[in-house]
């Protein structure tokens, strides 16, 4: 008897989603990001689920691009944080995997020596969101100097946005960006999620959308589903004991909750440990066996505790779903005060993950 808890990603709707994210970006090509396994979905779970449908792919390490190049996947592959080092040049050169170029020792790395063939790069500019790039300033001399190097292929310049999700949108960052991007002919990619969604002027060649893909909605004002999404990641676990409360009963550690009336409560197998957040709030929504219910005092490493009061047919053996088509992420997400991309991200190892 294995533990009863599961996390099921369908590959079906990471399919629709990529759809809708291309059918709001027609004219151009949009790389699925991958990063962060995928948003613990699986980076080649996804990009198999995507097929020969995805225009190619973004993430962060060489080594995960590395494995997808094993696994058979033949599409353009872009780091989004360039080369951490010089030896990771060169197996960019021998994978054909492209990379963003943010740094003066990025630019070195491409300088030295030779490489059995050219690599290509994009160019990152900071518009404004002060993490990595050059500024727009820097910009026109970073790509003469790129075209300069025999072993560097320059073809596109990027940007990523800061508030494309929020009412502030992209316009600021997008002034600094676009005169630089048009003066260089390049190929631009600016757009993520939300951008791919609210801000149609940044398109572009080559939209970049992620948390969309996994069918959940980078913005406050509205959930996935209103997106056109549909959930790709379901979490769920099943109740593995029962007790009964009377009233002033108390549940779980630090005895949170206290009954006010009697209570029935299910306990389930899931835990912080599992990924599922410590911090969210009683009455956090669960769906037990299809129906709505909330969660009961504190999150414990590896149970939870859900009211069934109100459930009499559900005992041990129920299936809760903890988000998924039942439970936007987005709700537990709010209930926790973090966004969906964080809890998909944390989904713990120790969870089996299931595709169907
Ligand atoms: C993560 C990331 C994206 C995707 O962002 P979403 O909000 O998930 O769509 C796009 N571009 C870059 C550079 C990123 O780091």
């Amino acid at each position: 008897m294995t533990r009863p808890i599961r996390v099921e990603i369908h590959p079906s709707a990471l399919l629709h989603n990529y759809r809708r994210c291309k059918q709001l970006s027609r004219s151009n090509t949009a790389l699925a990001v991958i990063k962060a396994d995928a948003y613990g979905h699986g980076s080649l779970l996804t990009a198999r689920a995507l097929a020969d449908e995805a225009d190619g792919f973004a993430l962060l390490n060489i080594e995960d691009a590395i494995r997808l190049r094993a696994a058979g996947i033949r599409q353009p592959i872009t780091l989004l944080e360039g080369p951490f080092d010089r030896r990771e040049v060169e197996a960019m050169a021998e994978y054909g995997i492209a990379g963003a170029i943010h740094s003066p020792h990025q630019m070195a790395w491409l300088a030295e020596g030779s490489l059995p063939r050219p690599v290509e790069v994009w160019l990152k500019v900071n518009s404004g969101m002060n993490r990595l790039g050059f500024t727009p300033k820097q910009a026109p001399s970073a790509i003469e100097q790129l075209r300069g190097l025999p072993h560097a292929r320059l073809t596109t310049i990027m940007t990523h946005f800061a508030t494309a999700d929020d009412e502030r949108g992209v316009e600021a960052q997008w002034q600094r960006f676009a005169p630089v991007a048009e003066a260089s002919g390049l190929a631009v990619s600016a757009a993520n999620s939300a951008a791919v969604f609210r801000h149609p002027q940044t398109h572009g060649q080559t939209s970049r959308p992620g948390i969309t893909l996994y069918g959940c909605s980078p913005f406050d004002d509205a959930t996935g589903q209103e997106l056109g999404l549909l959930p790709a990641m379901t979490l769920s676990a099943d109740i593995i004991a029962t007790q009964e409360l009377r009233p002033g009963d108390a549940v779980g550690y630090g005895l949170r909750f206290t009954a006010e009336s009697p209570m029935r409560i299910g306990i389930v197998a899931c835990g912080y440990a599992d990924g599922y957040p410590r911090i969210a709030g009683n009455g956090t929504p669960v769906a037990v066996d299809g129906q709505l219910s909330g969660t009961v005092g504190r999150v414990s490493m590896d149970m939870m505790v859900v009211d069934l009061t109100h459930l009499p047919q559900a005992g041990v053996g129920s299936r809760v779903e903890l988000w998924g088509q039942e439970i936007p992420i987005e709700k537990v997400a709010a209930a926790s005060g973090t966004i969906g991309y964080e809890l998909m991200c944390a989904v713990a190892p120790r969870v089996p993950r299931l595709a169907r």
